[in-house]
């Protein structure tokens, strides 16, 4: 019997290993013939901020005067994302980009944490990001956004704080990172608050920084051209975005290990114009970012939740604001009222992994999507934050 049992044991041990012989072959050989690389060297993650089917759409026809006449609406895998938080049905901006990479949806106000975290109260499990995984993978990494560097979006990426608004907080989680040396490229908007805040927290953010290798800059058309560890914070969110990216795109690809950056674009349509403006920007960035990209990079688009902005009217060659200027108030071709909504929202993917983008997915799907695209499993349990 025991004979027996060994032969089994064997056998099945034999089995696996073909098993596994069989698989990579078959891996291998689908990526010689598709000439595609199986995984990703490179993750860039682009998200339009309040981006929802409803506000690309009148971006569309805004820009284009036709439905589906953006660019990120050619990519070739899409999905449809849940975007809830953990404790509602729409979430804003902190628990949005905490489930996307992290993997765990988190209440809202919350920052990477899990959701025992009290917003503003007190700190929950610590939720490690993709961004960090990056790090200790030895890549580069940069976190671009046209709204304040420590607004949630981005902090979200490299800080674990219980309430979004705690700027210092983030800053030091910046200083002192969790993993590799803490993100490379970190450009945005936001200098005077964000100073404020870190003096008044008595950090001398220049020294810091400088101490950490990077350069500290002010002026985009000087950020533009640096070609190291960078952190930019700019007065106002009205630099070139797009020219950032080719730039950071430039210095994170350097790295032959590869890159993860995630670029935020807000496209939040409260103030209707400068919203379907950025619309442009961000279909820009998807642009320049898939046509620039290698093969060996996985792209996706998302947004992080939808925007209550509706198009009531409008015909083909007629301007779609026009309609809003000449309704003085009856039906205006757009409504829009001043809030997120919690509709699913628009995934598009390219690259290798994309092939996971289709069918209704959940806003923490995105993570392990990114995880398996760069071939890395989830690694070490969360450590509570008194463990750092
Ligand atoms: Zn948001």
């Amino acid at each position: 019997m025991s004979a027996l049992k060994l032969d089994k044991a064997r056998m099945s041990v034999i089995a696996s290993v073909l098993v596994l012989f069989i698989f990579s072959c078959g891996a291998l050989g689908g990526a010689n013939s598709a000439q595609q690389p199986v995984r990703a060297r490179n993750v860039v993650l682009i998200i339009g901020d309040a981006g929802g089917i409803p506000a690309l759409h009148a971006g569309s026809l805004y820009h284009h005067n036709k439905p589906n006449g953006l660019f990120l609406q050619t990519l070739p895998q899409i999905a449809l994302m849940d975007s809830s938080a953990a404790d509602a049905w729409v979430t804003d901006s902190a628990a949005g980009i905490s489930a996307i990479v992290t993997g765990q949806k988190t209440n809202n106000g919350v920052l990477s944490q899990a959701p025992n975290a009290v917003r503003g109260k007190q700190d929950g499990t610590i939720l490690k990001t993709i961004l960090e995984y990056a790090e200790e993978h030895g890549l580069s990494t940069g976190v671009m956004t046209n709204v304040p560097a420590t607004d949630a979006t981005a902090a979200g990426c490299y800080a674990h704080v219980n309430d979004r608004s705690q700027t210092a907080e983030i800053i030091k989680h910046l200083l002192a990172p969790r993993a590799g040396d803490g993100v490379d490229v970190l450009i945005g908007a936001g200098r005077q608050r964000i100073m404020d805040a870190v003096q008044a927290a008595g950090i001398d953010l220049g020294a810091e920084l400088q101490k950490r290798g990077y350069r500290f800059y002010a002026k985009p058309e000087e950020a533009v051209t640096s070609n190291g560890r960078t952190v930019a914070l700019f007065d106002t969110m009205d630099f070139d975005l797009p020219a950032q990216v080719t730039n950071t795109v430039k210095t994170l690809s350097r790295n032959p290990k590869g890159y993860f950056l995630m670029v935020e674009c807000d496209v939040h349509t409260d103030k209707l114009k400068i919203g379907l403006d950025h619309v442009a920007v961000l279909d820009q960035i998807v642009r320049q970012i898939v046509e620039g990209a290698g093969e060996d990079t996985l792209v996706i688009f998302c947004a992080d939740h939808s925007f209550d902005i509706r198009v009531r009217g409008g015909k083909p060659g007629q301007p779609l604001l026009e309609g809003n200027e000449s309704a003085g108030g009856a039906k205006p071709f757009i409504r829009v009222d001043n809030g997120h909504t919690g509709e699913q929202v628009l995934v598009a993917a390219k690259g290798p992994g994309a092939e996971k983008i289709h069918g209704f997915i959940a806003n923490n799907d995105l993570f392990g999507i990114m995880l398996a695209a760069y071939g890395w499993k989830p690694s070490e349990a969360p450590k509570e934050i008194s463990q750092r």
